[in-house]
């Protein structure tokens, strides 16, 4: 059975962006956030964005490698991180998302520069609200890395240039959808 998608309370769903900050400065993580925002809102088509948060901003989303805190959750692994959402069951601003950790492997071993955005790309859907993964794309299931080059199958469209389906985005727009 597949998960719905969830999305953020309906203030931040109104604002239709996400602010993020990225505490996980060290190792192949650093600077990945500036890389993977203007990626992430260009295939996502404008069904929300992120922006990355300035030193007085809020942040709805925080980047952490995990093992640093002693509630983080464990990764086995190194070619996907996790996304841990808080949720608001019922107040003021309604059902929905109110933040969202994102915990990266503190050792992706052999894994290349690509598969290092493909992570963080695929997480940063997770914590737009994309439960369920798909087929293809960005929030494909298991992405295979051949000398950088991301795809499904042996068949299927190889990544870079990264993209989300047509089905994908589809799914961001209804998340998204300005609530009343
Ligand atoms: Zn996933």
């Amino acid at each position: 059975m597949s998960k719905p998608d969830e999305p953020w309370i309906k203030s931040v769903r109104n604002s239709k962006e996400l602010v993020i900050r990225s505490e996980a400065e060290s190792g192949v993580w650093t600077g990945v956030l500036q890389e993977c925002v203007p990626i992430f809102n260009r295939i996502a088509l404008k069904a929300m964005s992120y922006k990355i948060a300035g030193a007085e901003d809020k942040a709805n989303v925080v980047l952490k490698i995990a093992g640093s805190g002693k509630d983080d959750p464990e990764i086995s692994g190194g070619t996907h991180g996790k996304t841990r959402r808080g949720k608001q069951v019922s107040g003021r601003g309604g059902v929905g998302i109110i933040e969202v950790e994102i915990f990266l492997p503190a050792q992706p071993s052999g894994v290349s520069k690509n598969m290092i955005l493909m992570i963080v790309l695929h997480e940063l859907g997770h914590a737009a609200g994309l439960e369920e993964h798909t087929s293809d794309g960005v929030m494909m299931t298991v992405p295979n890395d051949q000398q950088g080059k991301i795809s499904a199958t042996k068949t299927s469209k190889k990544m870079p240039p990264f993209f989300f389906t047509n089905k994908t985005v589809n799914r961001l727009r209804t998340i998204w959808k300005t609530a009343k």
